[in-house]
């Protein structure tokens, strides 16, 4: 796994510097042969209405700043979920909400909670604005105990689909999740929800105390344009823009905001790709198993698995060598782990040619040892 080089401490850097310890991004790398099957980006790439909206909006506009609160795009994400566009909040990738989300919601002196393996931009949110959390243990099958979320002290964030392992909380686990915590703000990070059932969107006008994030870098396929938004009270996307405001007024550019718009007009295009790749997954699961994989039953655009006899760490490190990357985490619970993103048939194709390889070369090295 790339590690960002610690640098040194800087006598000018101010405490929140000090204390703040990075994320670290999946590898980005700008090889074209490479197959990327580690950032969870979807291979079909956006509508093609998204670059003519793009070109458009730049010939004509790029002299003028956008509108600060995206209107244009809160219009069609209005219309497309029935929700009032005071209950939208529109950022430059949910990773931003989810930064202003901790700003604007918890507190230095109540403790958070979200689980121990989880996305882990989370703890880094927490530790910059220094907010205390727990880590809720996971189940042993990697499944989120809910109980064990209610009555936080300071709130609550959960992914689902949780990331990395693509496992589904239903949307009533959730309702109760959130009802179990009147006095806090519970936030449901949904990066992954259009390859699962369902949303928890619908239980925002219920519940005053509910944050939905949403992105769309995946199902969209737009995580170059850099485009998130957030639903949830009127009171508390009130309270994000407050903190936008005070930050930086116009986050999401018009480039972004044309390409996003279009891309939610163009229906058709999001349902077939979505399908082509949850068809993927479902393909794909089976081919696992038989080579000796535990496969976690994904709702995500990535499956979490574990070889039965071979290390994770010298699977992503041939499969590297080989030109495929996938995502290995380096964390004592989930060291045996790899998360790979579905591509299209086309790349799980060759990444399965590949597998069988570096399978065979492995059993053949440790029989000659
Ligand atoms: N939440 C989760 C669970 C994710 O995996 C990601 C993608 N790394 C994000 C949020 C952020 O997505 P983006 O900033 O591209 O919208």
């Amino acid at each position: 796994m790339r590690q960002r080089k610690e640098a040194p401490m800087n006598k000018f850097w101010s405490e929140t510097v000090k204390r703040t310890k990075p994320y670290v991004p999946g590898e980005q790398l700008n090889d074209p042969n490479i197959i990327k099957l580690n950032t969870n980006e979807n291979p079909y790439g956006p509508s093609p209405q998204v670059s003519e909206a793009i070109h458009s909006e730049m010939k004509r506009t790029l002299h003028l700043y956008p509108a600060p609160d995206a209107d244009e795009l809160c219009n069609e994400i209005s219309r497309y979920y029935h929700v009032s566009k005071d209950t939208i909040f529109i950022g430059n990738g949910s990773d931003e909400i989810l930064a202003f989300s901790f700003m604007a919601f918890f507190e230095p002196h109540n403790q958070i909670c979200f689980p121990a393996i989880t996305y882990s931009f989370y703890p880094v949110y927490a530790k910059l604005f220094n907010i205390p959390y727990d880590e809720i243990a996971l189940n042993r099958d990697f499944t989120i105990p809910a109980e064990d979320f209610f009555g936080a002290e300071g709130g609550v964030v959960i992914a689902n689909p949780n990331s990395p392992t693509g496992l589904y909380l239903d949307v009533a686990v959730i309702e109760d999740i959130v009802m179990n915590n009147p006095e806090n703000v519970v936030i449901i990070d949904e990066a992954y929800i259009d390859f699962a059932p369902d949303s928890a969107v619908s239980l925002v006008t219920k519940y005053p105390n509910l944050l939905v994030v949403r992105t769309m870098s995946k199902s969209r396929s737009l995580a170059g344009l850099r485009v998130g938004f957030a639903i949830g009270d009127p009171g508390l996307i009130e309270g994000l823009k407050r903190i936008k405001d005070s930050f930086n007024s116009y986050t999401v550019d018009r480039l972004a905001i044309a390409g996003s718009s279009a891309a939610i007009r163009d229906e058709d295009y999001f349902q077939e790709t979505i399908q082509k790749i949850i068809n993927t997954r479902e393909r794909l699961i089976p081919e696992m198993k038989k080579r000796g994989f535990h496969v976690l039953p994904s709702q995500a655009n990535f499956i979490f698995v574990s070889h039965y006899k071979i290390s994770a760490e010298s699977l992503y490190q041939r499969l590297k060598q080989q030109g495929i990357l996938v995502r290995h985490f380096d964390k004592p619970d989930i060291e045996h782990y790899l998360r790979i993103t579905v591509g299209s048939d086309e790349q799980m194709k060759h990444f399965l040619e590949v597998l069988d390889n570096v399978i065979l070369h492995i059993k053949e090295s440790a029989v000659k040892n």
